[in-house]
């Protein structure tokens, strides 16, 4: 029996001519080609005379070989495409933003052709990257002057070390916070060569602390957004315009770590006050800080923004070479916050902000629209539609929720982790949730063409045939 099938292997000349594979040479060259059949066919002999399997049909041989050249370059790359159906939209872990897909071609023309990175085209001579994004943070912000570092952590600590080096720095104690990823702000003050002291108590500080703290050895006076956390209750913090003119009266500056870079106002989509960057700014505050990944919904990036003495200093700073972004970022970011110029398109173009003002309605649309599809590839699967809370995350309004609906699928063959585990390991991973031994996916993290995959995915899981899995 064993010696039938083994006779029945197809060569790997014979295979060579089928025009299946003829076809393959033109992505990959014939040693390739020739080494991966080789690999398959020990596989498939291996698997006849271990596991007494069947001799596969042709076709399938093909599928087999097909596969392996493209795994054998999809191994060593890590970093891939996942689905987020966590219902968490800033997502950390997940690589927070996705970009708008309107500004992919104006992007790749920079990724894929020289550019003016530091080039001044006027003058015909060496320029600074820095001064692409200066325009567009002026024209949304009405800073006078920007610079654009790796991330809002190398912003606060290039801001620190650049104005409060050697100096003591105001805070209240109520914002010395950790963000998470172990970036705590006390720390970044450390490192900087700025010394923290700590203004107020845990729940209040008034002006009058401030007030009280400065000293000859006062070098600025800082402002935290405490993000991922608040506090709650017989609270008291000092308004922005009043530090400000404390700041001034004192000859020192005003400096705003607002984390989230919020650029327009989210309370007409239903969300609590956030000041924006605009805001803060007009306030009196002289630097304000804020990531490009979080709220903004750009590329990983950390903004200056603020007055032209300050930001020229900084880009003096020998560190701000260390923490420099690359053209990717300053390309992205630039055309992210371009799209901003148009406050109505803006919120569909980009999908941070899309899934943050999705209405509550088109939610339960999607999701049913996503269980009618799943349902119909009658799978052995039990597929409802909940009403869910999905959170906007990257530390930006804790403890707010959005109200979502999730897609849940029950099957007997796995159990709910299972089936996570399953999903996560699938080509395109999938990341849902688990809750009250339900699996779910957050239909306000899912991004459209996600619904294919995932319908994919379902069918390679429960397929018949699982056997050579
Ligand atoms: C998120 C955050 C940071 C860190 O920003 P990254 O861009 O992640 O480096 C710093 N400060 C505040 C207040 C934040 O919310």
């Amino acid at each position: 029996m064993t010696k039938n099938k083994l006779a029945g292997l197809p060569s790997v000349d014979r295979l060579l001519q089928r025009t299946e594979l003829e076809a393959l040479l033109e992505d990959h060259s014939r040693k390739a080609l020739k080494t991966a059949i080789q690999e398959v066919l020990v596989q498939i002999r291996q698997g006849i005379l271990k596991e007494d399997k069947e001799l596969p049909e042709d076709t399938e041989i093909i599928e087999m070989i097909q596969n392996k050249l493209e795994e054998r370059s999809s191994e060593f790359v890590s970093l891939k495409r996942v689905v987020n159906g966590t219902g968490t939209i800033v997502h950390t872990n997940l690589g927070r933003s996705c970009l708008a897909s309107s500004i992919a071609e104006s992007f790749q023309e920079i990724a894929f052709h020289y550019s003016n990175l530091e080039y001044d085209l006027k003058e015909g001579r060496r320029g600074s990257r820095y001064d692409h994004i200066r325009k567009i943070v002026q024209e949304l912000t009405g800073a006078e002057d920007a610079l654009v570092v790796n991330n809002n952590a190398a912003a606060v600590f290039l801001v620190l070390n650049t104005l409060a080096k050697g100096t003591e720095v105001l805070v209240s104690r109520g914002e010395l916070v950790e963000i998470g990823g172990a970036f705590r702000i006390p720390d970044v003050i450390n490192h900087s060569g700025g010394t923290i002291k700590e203004v107020g108590t845990t729940n209040k500080t008034h002006l009058v602390d401030y007030q009280e703290a400065i000293d000859e050895e006062t070098g600025a006076i800082m402002k935290v957004h405490t993000s991922n956390y608040r506090i709650v209750g017989f609270t008291e913090s000092v308004e922005y315009d009043q530090l400000a003119k404390l700041a001034h009266e004192h000859g020192l500056p005003f400096i705003n770590d607002l984390g989230s870079g919020l650029l327009i106002d989210l309370q007409p989509y239903g969300l609590p006050y956030e000041p924006t960057v605009k805001e803060v700014l007009a306030k009196g505050t002289d630097i304000v800080t804020f990531s490009g990944d979080k709220l903004l919904g750009g590329p990983q990036a950390g903004i200056i923004a603020g007055k032209k003495e300050y930001i020229q200093m900084m880009r003096k700073n020998q560190m701000t070479r260390a923490l420099r972004v690359d053209k990717f970022t300053l390309a992205a970011l630039e055309r992210t916050m371009a799209l901003y110029l148009d406050e109505e398109k803006v919120l569909s173009e980009i999908p941070t902000l899309a899934m943050i003002t999705e209405s509550k309605e088109n939610c339960l649309l999607e999701a049913q629209n996503l269980a009618n599809e799943i349902r119909q590839l009658k799978l052995p699967l039990t597929v409802d539609v909940k009403v869910s809370a999905a959170a906007i995350g990257g530390g930006s309004y804790p403890e707010w929720t959005i109200p979502s609906t999730v897609v849940t699928l029950k099957s007997q063959q796995f159990s709910a982790s299972q089936l996570e585990e399953q999903l996560r390991s699938q080509k395109i991973p999938i990341i849902g949730r688990i809750s009250q031994e339900h699996y779910s996916l957050d239909i306000r993290t899912l991004q459209r063409e996600d619904f294919t995959v995932i319908l994919d995915a379902l069918k390679n899981i429960f397929k018949p045939n699982t056997a050579n899995q």
